[in-house]
């Protein structure tokens, strides 16, 4: 538990996030004293200066300041971060590798740095020196930003992307946040959420008649949860409804493999579909049995194998790093694995305890890698990744990940993932069909983006099936 108090500024999220880079998984308590038992820490701003102070058990034990222009906004709020950064770096001798930084999408910031006028080695030093990033991040940043800008290029006026979402699992994992039906209770639901899903596809299909679909991704839960029947009847309504032959990349992330089967291989190559994810998440049976996946190591290699043979040439594989109990030789071990199955892509994730998830609840229980760990397994997972051939093409971070670090994705040239990138850059509009999605439609001459949202449930999106067609539908009036 870490308490806080702001005095004479409201930036509390700015306080309590610089708390949770050096304090990540505990709870956050805004309150009005200091107190007697546990950590405290006091943010006050006076002109020009914003001090950070540390109590443990009312004691005072360490303090830092950041001096600001009183006129400069950015700076001032700034400066709450930063304190709190000059207290407890020194402090814990930790010096996070982001420094500050605690955006969802560094690398949009230094391309915008870069749109801006700065020169490379300008953009790296901004983040060096405003937020105390390490050089290494701050380069990471910026290559990820050249390799993102290298595929935006690809987007011509009045491309789109289409997201169909599959919100069934066959278990619910204990990190999950997302929409996700365990299919054992809601087996029943599928064939009538089709029935809509399809519905919506076609509809989708109308309202962007003639337009490219640059990319089309399948996503949830997870798409193989559906049987074959079901995922030829999916695959078919968006063969017949797009003209995929335009399509740069058909993605399904065919995701546990405990629900991937040869059968299901085969329909995905027959309609079009050309890049998998198969995601393990780790390599070590202990914490796949302790996160409840239902699902062997050996079954991970088994279906990657068979992928390969039916004539898959782009699969992805997600892992995730600072899983519950796992130590670096376990990571050493999952990136072995890896090496030796050599995926065209890898994205890397970095644990993050959502609200929503079973382990928010339990997280008490569970020894979660601490932030020194998790930077020792970033190291790792980073190294083994260039061994593999793979570089760094995309980037994004979430709140109350551990030790507040990233999620990259890695790939071999010409295997970039260019949904995720459109997705992460928002400069295309997607329209998403499924429970639980959100289209996003941009207008480029403003810059701006207008969200429709799908309702999460999967017998209210069937109940209010008409309802998500008429937000779409205005919602696209917001492109031109
Ligand atoms: S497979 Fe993904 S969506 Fe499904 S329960 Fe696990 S984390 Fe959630």
């Amino acid at each position: 538990m870490i308490y806080f108090i702001l005095k004479n500024h409201e930036y509390l999220n700015d306080v309590q996030t610089g708390i949770q880079i050096f304090y990540p998984n505990r709870h956050y308590y805004n309150c009005d004293e200091i107190k007697k038992d546990g950590i405290t820490v006091v943010s006050t701003m006076a002109e020009g200066k914003c001090t950070a102070e540390i109590f443990e058990n009312g004691i005072k034990t360490a303090e830092g300041t950041e001096n600001f222009d009183a006129d400069d906004k950015k700076a001032e709020k700034r400066s709450v971060r930063n304190s709190i950064y000059k207290m407890l770096a020194p402090k814990m001798k930790f010096y996070p590798e982001w420094g500050t930084i605690t955006g969802v999408r560094p690398a949009k910031t230094a391309g915008e740095l870069i749109s801006a006028g700065l020169s490379e080695e300008e953009t790296v030093k901004y983040f060096m020196e405003k937020h105390f990033t390490s050089e290494a991040k701050a380069r990471l940043a910026l290559e990820v930003s050249k390799a993102e800008e290298s595929i935006l290029a690809k987007n011509t006026d009045g491309d789109l992307s289409l997201y169909v979402g599959i919100p069934f699992c066959p278990t619910r994992c204990l990190y999950c946040s997302f929409t996700s039906y365990p299919l054992d209770r809601y087996s029943k639901l599928v064939d009538g959420y089709l029935d809509k899903l399809t519905e919506e596809i076609e509809y989708i299909a109308h309202l962007a008649e003639g337009r490219r679909f640059m990319t089309v991704y399948v996503g949830g839960g997870t798409p193989t949860s559906l049987d074959e029947i079901q995922l030829e009847r999916l695959l078919k309504c968006i063969a017949d409804n797009i003209d995929l032959s335009k399509t740069l990349e058909f993605t399904v992330e065919a995701g546990r493999p405990d629900t991937i089967t040869e059968g299901k291989l085969a329909v995905m190559k027959k309609y079009g579909v050309e890049r998998i994810s198969i995601n393990p998440q780790t390599m070590n049976q202990k914490t796949l049995d302790l996160i409840g996946r239902r699902h062997t190591v050996e079954d991970v290699k088994n279906i990657y194998c068979a992928a390969r043979k039916i004539g898959f040439r782009d699969i992805n594989m997600d892992l995730i790093l600072g899983l519950p109990e796992e130590t670096v030789e376990d990571v050493r071990h999952t990136m072995e694995e890896m090496k030796a199955l050599a995926p065209d892509s890898m994205t890397v994730h970095t644990l993050a305890v959502k609200r929503a998830s079973r382990l928010k609840e339990q997280f008490d229980s569970y020894t979660l890698a601490e932030a020194k760990i998790m930077e020792e397994m970033i190291e790792i997972s980073s190294e083994y990744a260039r061994k593999m051939g793979l570089a760094p093409y995309y980037m994004y971070r979430q709140k109350n990940m551990v030790g507040n670090f990233e999620n990259v994705g890695y790939c071999r040239k010409g295997c970039e993932g260019i949904y995720n990138i459109e997705i992460m850059e928002e400069r295309q509009t997607i329209l998403a069909a499924g429970a639980g999605a959100t289209s996003k439609v941009y207008n480029k001459e403003k810059n701006l983006l207008t969200r429709a949202f799908n309702v999460k449930g999967v017998e209210e999106y069937i109940a209010r099936f008409d309802e998500m067609l008429e937000r779409k539908s205005e919602a696209m009036k917001s492109e031109k």
